[in-house]
C-alpha cells in the first residue's frame, strides 16, 4: 500500500495532539494513563484466576478459604471494571471539550486569516482538508486518543504476557512471533491481491452498470424493440457477469485459503504450545494451575500480537489527518498577525494612504492581463476621494487592497508613511468604516449590530447614528426600538429592512464606529437618485476632518469629493475635480453626459 507523503513526522504529528490535549485538559491525562494498565489487568486476572483456584484445591484448602479467594478474586475484578468504566466514561466526556477546541480553532483561523485565504483556491483546499476529512466525523486530532489508547494497550499486553510467558519458555515465546509472522504474511498477501486487481472488477462493474442504466433509459427504448438489441444486451450483460463472477471466486478462493492456513496455524501453535506445556507438567517443572494460566497467556498473547498491525496503521492513518489539519494552520500568511507598529496617534490624523506602483492578479484568476496596472495613487490628509469607472475596470479590487484584504502583487501600500505590513492587521482594520457592496445582517439586534458590539452600547449615540442615517421614522414603528432583532430567518420575533434600509443601517454603524479613513464602495445601489443625494450629503458632513473613498456608479454623487479618479481596465487614465475633468472632456466627461441624459429622461418619463 502506498503511504501518504505527510509534512510532519508521525511522531510529530502524534506530539502535536498530545500536547493540545496537554493545554487544553491537563486532567484528560488523569483518565487516560490509567486506563491503559486497568485495561490489559482484567484480561490478565481473568486468565490468573482459574490458576489461583486450582493451585487452592490443589493445596487442599479448606472450602471457606476457598470462597474466600473467590470473594476477593470478584471484589478485587469489580474495583478494576468499575475503575476501568469510569476512567472511559471521563474520557468520552472530556474528550467532547477537545471536538469543539478544534472545530472552534478551524472557524477562529478561517475567521483570522489574511482575507486572501478565503478566496484563494489553494487555501480553500486546505480547509476542506482540516474540516472535512481531518474534522469531519471522527476528528483524527481528537480520536488519536482513542487509536493511541488501543496501540499501547496491545503493546503493554504484548510485553507483560510476553515477559510471563517468556520466563517459563522462550521457546513459545519464539513460536508465537513466528506465527504471527506468517499471518501478518497471509494477510498481506490477501490485501496485495485485493489491491492489484480491484481495479480491474472496478472496470467490469462501470461497464455492466453502464449497460443496466442504458437498457433501462427511456430514449433507447425504442430503438432496443425496433432492431432486436435484446439478446446482444443480454449476452453482453451475460459475458460481463461471468467475468465478474470469476473474480469474485478467485479472491473468495484466496480468503478461504488464508482461513484455513490461519486456522491450521492457529491449532499448530496450540498444539505446539499445549505440547511444551504438557511436558514441563510431566516434568513436574509447573503445576496444573499454571498449564491453564500459561495457556490462556499464550492465546492472550497472540491476540495482542496479531491485532498490533491495525493499531499502528490505525495511527498513521490518523497522523494523516492531523497533518491535513495542521497544515491549515501553517498556511502562509503575508499580513502581521503579531505585534505591530503602533497606529498613528491623534496628532497625525487624518492619515494618508499611498499606493506606490501598485499591481494585483486574484490568485484564483486565470485573466491574460492583471487586475490593477501600476496603480500611483496618493490620497492625502483629509482629502475625499471618488474613484469612478466602468463595470469591472477594478474600484472595488483597490479598496480591497486599501481596507488590508489582499496584498498587491508588485509594488507597495503605505499608510503615513509606514507600508501596511508593519501593522498588526487587524490594529490596521480598526482604522476604517467602510461600507461594501454586499450587505449582510446578523443575527443581533440592531443596537448590537450598529454598534459592532454585545458588551457596553452606547445606547444614545446608536440612536443618533441610526437618526443621521435616516432610519429615525423606521426604528419608531419597531415595538422594540434598537432592540429589535434582525434576521428573520434566524429568530421568529425578527424586523425585516428593505434593501435601502439595509444600506442605511451600514450607514450608521460606519456612522457608529468613526474611524478615521471612510469608505463606501457603492454603498446607495439600492437607492432612488433622491434618497442617494440625501446620503451623501450626510457622508459629506461625515467625512470632514477624515481620509476618505467612494466608489460610485452614478458621477453625480462624488461631485462633492476633492479629486475623482478614473479608473479603466485597472489603470488611472484620469484625476482631477469634476470641473477639471469635464474641462478635459475625456473618459469622466463622456460618461458623465451619457449618466446625465438618462436620468433626465428618467426624470421626464
Ligand atoms: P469594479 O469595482 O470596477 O466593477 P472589480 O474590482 O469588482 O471592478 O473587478 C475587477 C476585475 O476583477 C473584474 O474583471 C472581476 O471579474 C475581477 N474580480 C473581482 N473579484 C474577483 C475575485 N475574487 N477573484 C477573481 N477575479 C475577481
Amino acid at each position: 500500500m502506498k503511504r501518504e507523503k505527510t509534512k510532519h513526522s508521525l511522531f510529530s504529528n502524534v506530539a502535536y495532539a498530545l500536547r493540545n490535549i496537554w493545554t487544553w485538559d491537563k486532567a484528560f491525562y488523569l483518565f487516560f494513563i490509567p486506563s491503559i494498565p486497568l485495561a490489559v489487568l482484567l484480561p490478565l486476572a481473568a486468565t490468573y484466576f482459574p490458576k489461583v483456584l486450582i493451585d487452592a484445591v490443589e493445596s487442599g484448602q479448606d472450602n471457606r478459604r476457598i470462597l474466600l479467594i473467590v470473594g476477593i478474586y470478584f471484589g478485587a475484578l469489580l474495583i478494576v471494571k468499575l475503575l476501568n468504566g469510569f476512567c472511559s466514561s471521563r474520557l468520552m466526556m472530556r474528550q467532547y471539550n477537545l471536538s469543539l477546541r478544534y472545530q472552534h480553532a478551524i472557524t477562529e483561523k478561517y475567521m483570522r486569516t489574511d482575507f486572501v485565504n478565503t478566496d484563494h483556491p489553494d487555501a480553500l483546499l486546505k480547509y476542506q482538508h482540516a474540516m472535512n476529512d481531518a474534522c469531519s466525523g471522527q476528528c483524527a486530532p481528537e480520536f488519536i486518543w482513542q487509536s493511541l489508547m488501543g496501540l499501547f494497550i496491545s503493546l503493554l499486553g504484548i510485553v507483560t504476557y510476553g515477559s510471563i510467558i517468556f520466563l517459563v519458555s522462550p521457546w513459545i515465546i519464539a513460536l508465537l512471533f513466528l506465527s504471527a509472522f506468517i499471518a501478518y504474511l497471509i494477510t498481506r498477501w490477501q490485501r496485495n491481491y485485493i489491491e492489484k486487481n480491484k481495479n480491474v472488477w472496478g472496470s467490469i462493474d462501470r461497464k455492466i452498470g453502464y449497460l443496466q442504466s442504458f437498457s433501462q433509459k427511456f430514449d433507447y427504448a425504442k430503438d432496443i424493440r425496433v432492431y432486436g438489441m435484446f439478446d446482444w444486451f443480454s449476452d453482453m450483460l451475460t459475458g460481463f457477469h461471468k467475468e465478474r463472477l470469476n473474480w469474485t471466486k478467485r479472491v473468495s478462493t484466496r480468503t478461504l485459503a488464508g482461513t484455513c492456513v490461519n486456522a491450521a496455524l492457529t491449532l499448530l501453535r496450540n498444539g505446539l504450545a499445549y505440547a511444551v506445556l504438557i511436558a514441563m507438567v510431566l516434568r513436574n517443572e509447573i503445576g496444573a494451575g499454571d498449564f491453564v494460566f500459561l495457556f490462556g497467556a499464550v492465546t492472550g498473547f497472540s491476540a495482542w500480537l496479531n491485532g498490533i498491525g491495525n493499531r499502528v496503521n490505525d495511527v498513521v492513518h490518523k497522523s494523516v489527518k492531523i497533518d491535513y489539519y495542521r497544515a491549515y494552520f501553517e498556511m502562509d500568511e503575508t499580513y502581521n498577525h503579531g505585534v505591530g507598529c503602533p497606529l498613528p496617534a491623534e496628532s497625525e490624523m487624518p492619515v494618508e494612504i499611498e499606493f506606490r506602483n501598485v499591481s494585483f492578479r486574484y490568485p484564483s484568476s486565470d485573466a491574460e492581463e492583471d487586475t490593477l496596472k501600476s496603480v500611483n495613487l496618493k490620497i492625502r490628509k483629509g482629502e475625499k476621494l471618488a474613484i469612478v469607472g466602468p463595470n469591472g475596470a477594478g474600484k472595488t479590487t483597490l479598496v480591497k487592497l486599501l481596507v488590508g484584504f489582499y496584498y498587491p502583487t508588485d509594488g507597495t501600500i503605505l499608510l503615513n508613511e509606514r507600508e501596511l505590513t508593519e501593522y498588526n492587521i487587524e490594529e490596521y482594520y480598526s482604522l476604517f468604516s467602510a461600507v461594501f457592496q454586499d450587505l449582510y445582517l446578523l443575527p443581533v439586534t440592531i443596537a448590537e449590530f450598529v454598534s459592532s458590539s454585545d458588551g457596553e452600547i452606547d445606547r444614545e449615540r446608536v440612536s443618533d447614528v441610526l437618526r443621521q442615517a435616516g432610519l429615525k421614522e423606521k426604528i419608531a414603528s419597531l415595538p422594540n426600538g434598537i432592540n429589535s432583532r434582525l434576521m428573520k430567518g434566524v429568530f421568529d420575533d425578527s424586523v425585516e429592512f428593505s434593501g435601502g434600509e439595509k444600506q442605511k443601517l451600514m450607514l450608521a454603524r460606519a456612522l457608529y464606529k468613526n474611524a478615521p479613513v471612510i469608505v463606501l464602495d457603492e454603498p446607495t445601489a439600492a437607492l432612488d437618485p433622491i434618497a442617494e443625494n440625501e446620503l451623501y450629503l450626510k457622508y459629506h458632513e461625515l467625512a470632514s476632518r477624515k481620509t476618505s473613498v467612494f466608489i460610485s456608479h452614478r458621477l453625480a454623487s462624488t461631485r462633492f469629493c476633492d479629486r475623482i479618479v478614473f479608473l479603466d481596465h485597472g489603470e488611472i487614465v484620469e484625476s482631477g475635480s469634476h470641473d477639471e475633468l469635464m474641462k478635459r472632456g475625456g473618459k469622466y466627461a463622456e460618461m458623465f453626459e451619457v449618466q446625465s441624459h438618462y436620468y433626465k429622461e428618467e426624470k421626464d418619463a
